[in-house]
């Protein structure tokens, strides 16, 4: 799209930045706590700010959820189904400006935004047929006179808690799968970039979503800590990164609370030496440098097999040199900045780190692949910037290899064979996303059967599933037993019922004292 033609970013830099509000019982409410700016990445201005919310505030979102949940458990299913489906299509209408006022928080390009908003409008299509997913089994004459069947039924109050990375996307993972099972739902999202929950929130409220089934409270951790403490909160869906979801995960049980908890990634690809090296080389820099490598699903591993490397590498630096970097909101942007001042410290630090363990520096995003000045872009100095930074030789014993950077740095390690890539990627305690580029039908079905990684692509790079399959890493990138949204995503937000029925003859039989058995 060129840029004349992109919607402009919905709010710029102003004096006094707009507060993003708070959302309970179908208002929005302003608070009163402290307030913490939301930025535009790109130039670091302000562009609004948030009130944390804390413990009253998410008293008063739970309050609202519980209060709306019984006449909205029992709204038939055909009815909640058709609110979503209203909210689908207002969604539908309002895309690009959703992706605008993603681009403006978060950064990622305008392009990327809108595939964001795409993946995530394909789980409420998927949400629009919860009459059909909560559809029981039944099975007839049990016993002479008995039958019995089993329903899934709503919790009660379920929250969500989500990372900056996907400010539409990940929420979409969560909320419409939740209240189309009759749920009511308070999301706590990123305080990076809030406003997404907001606009959405305002969208449900257009379709005819009663008041209170779904909430916002703005916060960090101590908003989240309310959720995780509040005795009518069942179940807790989150999305970010290890530590964190392991901490939910760990508090969420000791409280008795269902938890689905979603982890940090460190996602390996495998070259092998028969797979088409520019499509590869192509597929690479793509999912190494999309969104800043701002993805839970990015690749940040490059496992190049036997003699990959030699052909590759070229391929590799002279694409990630010509990367376009800028802002989002221009048109042939390919990567845009970094969410935030203390991210970019972080990603630099270890992008050192490898240079000090002896890694070989192809490409450093720390400095313009021409001048070879500090990495900027004109216009924009105050934004948030980095280049692709290109990394060969890489050892597991390096941090950045053992850890996630979550940022555009890719780790090249060489490998003689296959099975020494399958034991490097199996021996990685993250395990989210992986993939294997070969065109080799037995290489590629062996590696789909012996990877132990929740999300595997056979040539895919990013092989995220789509909403009716269900989204889920292994090992530490998920603490919980059931993946986000499809079949998945029905169970985890419904308990099951069965219920066994007699309707006795009129003749009393006396009380029985042995176990029922078929009769
Ligand atoms: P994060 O873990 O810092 O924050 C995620 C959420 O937790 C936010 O809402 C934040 O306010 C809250 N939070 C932060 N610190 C907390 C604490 N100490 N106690 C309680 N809550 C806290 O993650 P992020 O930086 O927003 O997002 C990036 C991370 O998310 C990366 O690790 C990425 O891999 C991961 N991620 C994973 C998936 C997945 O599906 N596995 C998807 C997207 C992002």
């Amino acid at each position: 799209m060129a840029a004349s033609t992109l919607p402009s970013a919905p709010l710029t830099a102003r004096s006094a930045p707009e507060l993003t509000p708070h959302w309970i019982g179908g208002q929005p409410v302003a608070g009163t706590s402290a307030r913490l700016a939301v930025l535009n990445p790109a130039t670091g201005a302000a562009l609004r700010e948030i009130a944390l919310g804390g413990t009253a505030e998410v008293a008063a979102a739970v309050a609202s959820a519980r209060g709306a949940w019984r006449a909205w458990a029992e709204t038939p299913p055909l009815r909640r189904a058709r609110v979503l489906n209203r909210f689908l299509a207002l969604l539908n209408e309002q895309r690009d400006a959703l992706a605008a006022l993603i681009t403006s928080e978060h950064g990622k390009v305008f392009s990327d935004a809108q595939g964001e908003v795409a993946r995530g409008i394909e789980i409420v299509e998927f949400a629009c047929g919860i009459p059909q997913l909560l559809k029981g089994d039944f099975t007839d004459q049990v016993s002479t006179g008995i039958d019995n069947w089993t329903l899934r039924q709503p919790l009660g109050v379920v929250a969500g808690i989500t990372p900056f990375n996907f400010p539409c996307m990940v929420p979409c993972w969560m909320f419409p799968l939740a209240i189309a099972c009759g749920n009511t739902f308070v999301l706590k999202p990123s305080e990076r970039d809030p406003s997404a929950s907001i606009f959405m929130a305002r969208l449900l409220q257009e379709a005819g979503l009663p008041a209170g089934v779904f909430n916002v409270v703005q916060g960090d951790r101590t908003a989240v800590d309310a959720l995780l403490d509040h005795p009518e909160v069942r179940a807790l869906s989150f999305v970010g990164s290890t530590p964190i979801a392991h901490y939910i995960a760990q508090r969420a049980a000791a409280a008795g609370k269902r938890a689905q908890a979603l982890g940090g990634a460190k996602n390996h690809m495998v070259v092998m030496p028969d797979a088409d090296l520019e499509q590869a080389a192509d597929a690479l820099i793509g999912a190494a440098y999309g969104s800043a490598g701002e993805r839970c699903m990015a690749i940040s591993v490059a496992v190049l097999v036997g003699h990959t490397g030699e052909a590759l590498m070229p391929r590799l630096a002279e694409r990630a040199r010509r990367l376009r970097i800028g802002n989002g909101m221009q048109g042939d942007a390919e990567m845009g900045p970094i969410i935030s001042q203390a991210a970019l410290e972080r990603i630099r630090g270890y992008i050192e780190d490898g240079v000090a363990s002896g890694a070989t520096m192809v490409v450093d995003g720390r400095r313009h692949p021409v001048s070879g000045a500090p990495f900027t872009v004109a216009g924009h100095e105050q934004g948030f910037w980095l280049g692709a930074t290109l990394f060969d030789h890489v050892t597991p014993q390096m941090r950045i290899y053992r850890e996630e950077i979550f940022g555009p740095v890719l780790a090249c390690v060489r490998v003689p064979d296959f099975a020494a890539a399958v034991e490097l990627v199996n021996a990685h305690p993250l395990a989210n996303g992986v993939a294997c580029y070969t065109r080799d039908g037995n290489i590629a079905r062996e590696f789909g059967r012996r990877i132990e990684v929740g999300m595997v692509g056979i040539n895919v790079p990013i092989p995220v599933p789509m909403a009716w399959h269900g989204f889920g890493g292994w090992k530490s990138s998920l603490f919980g037993d059931l993946h986000a949204y499809g079949e998945e995503g029905v169970r985890f937000y419904t308990r099951q019922k069965s219920i066994m029925q007699r309707w006795p003859e009129s003749t009393p039989k006396g009380a029985e004292f042995v176990m029922p058995t078929t009769k």
